[in-house]
């Protein structure tokens, strides 16, 4: 960005901008030690059945609390720790984290027990072993595998063949469940996903997002989002719209019949301590 005339080369010791990078410099440095002092938690946010309204699962999304710079969302670290390899013992800790707060949901809840959706970065894929960190972490928490969804992008699984492709199939014939996150932004296709055992799709927010200003006439967004719907029903998997904002978008999500939602429109992402106040309690054993 420095120009060609002599006082653009200030930029080039931009203080805003210096900043900026000593401070991601900074977290990518500490994500590692982060991990052991415990400075990561996670938030919960319900995803509901859009025919009865009630409830399913809750996907699991990490903050960092930071000594330094308070609460940090993934956007601030996701990526970095992706670029050092944090991600792996990062994503770790988040499997190991959320079925453990699954079954302590299933032991309390008196209800039909929600499953936890957890995120998985392609790298988790690539270079560590999944497979066997699902199998371990299951086996530890004792959570039930049909509890478990794992979320993973369309370019973790597209066009790379061999490793993914088996590391899904392992995973869903243990019975744990896939889903495509963001379906939409990338360039699969659902021809593609179906040979894939993938059982939702996690339909991105910006379809969503087109519902709220076109209310009377239906919208592009509209069209696409009900052929996707009905295709993916033919090929055996359900849909999950994100962003779910308002009762309007609720309403017409429900009326094309997509499965469920997520979105402020229910509610934000909660603390732990939260989720327990939307659980039913389990009547006291006799
Ligand atoms: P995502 O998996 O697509 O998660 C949904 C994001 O949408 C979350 O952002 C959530 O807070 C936000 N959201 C939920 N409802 C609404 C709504 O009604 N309106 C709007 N505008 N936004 C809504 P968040 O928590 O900041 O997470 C951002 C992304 O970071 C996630 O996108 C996911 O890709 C990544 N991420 C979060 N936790 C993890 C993790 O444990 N591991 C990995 N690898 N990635 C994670
Ligand atoms: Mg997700
Ligand atoms: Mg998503
Ligand atoms: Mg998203």
């Amino acid at each position: 960005w420095a120009k060609a005339d002599g006082k653009a080369r200030w930029a080039l010791f931009d203080p805003e901008r210096n900043a900026h990078r000593m401070t991601r410099q900074n977290l990518s440095a500490s994500l590692r030690q982060a991990i052991d002092r415990g400075e990561f938690v996670l938030e919960y946010q319900p995803i509901v059945s859009l025919a009865d309204n009630t409830l399913c699962g809750f996907e699991a999304l990490v903050r960092w609390r930071h000594p330094e710079f308070g609460t940090l969302t993934p956007d601030r670290f996701i990526g970095l720790a992706e670029e050092n390899g944090a991600i792996v013992p990062l994503g770790r800790w988040v499997l190991t984290e959320a079925c453990r707060q699954a079954r302590g949901w299933q032991l309390t809840h008196g209800g039909p027990p929600p499953f936890v959706s957890v995120n998985v970065a392609v790298r988790q894929v690539w270079d560590s072993d999944l497979v066997a960190d699902v199998r371990r972490v299951l086996a530890e928490s004792e959570l039930p595998p049909g509890l478990l969804q794992l979320e993973l992008t369309e370019s973790a699984v597209m066009g790379s063949g061999g490793r993914p492709l088996e590391a899904l199939r392992a995973l869903s014939d243990m019975g744990v469940r896939i889903a495509i996150d963001d379906f939409g932004t990338g360039y699969s296709n659902l021809a593609y996903l179906s040979r894939l055992p993938v059982r939702t799709l996690k339909l991105d927010g910006t379809f969503v997002r087109g519902f709220r200003t076109a209310r009377h006439l239906s919208s592009a967004d509209e069209t696409i989002v009900t052929s996707l719907v009905d295709l993916a029903h033919k090929l055996g998997i359900t849909v999950t719209a994100e962003c779910v904002e308002g009762p309007a978008q609720a309403e017409r999500l429900r009326r094309i019949g997509c499965d469920s939602g997520q979105g402020w429109h229910w509610s934000r992402p909660l603390a732990a301590d939260r989720v327990a106040d939307l659980l039913i309690p389990c009547p006291p054993a006799a």
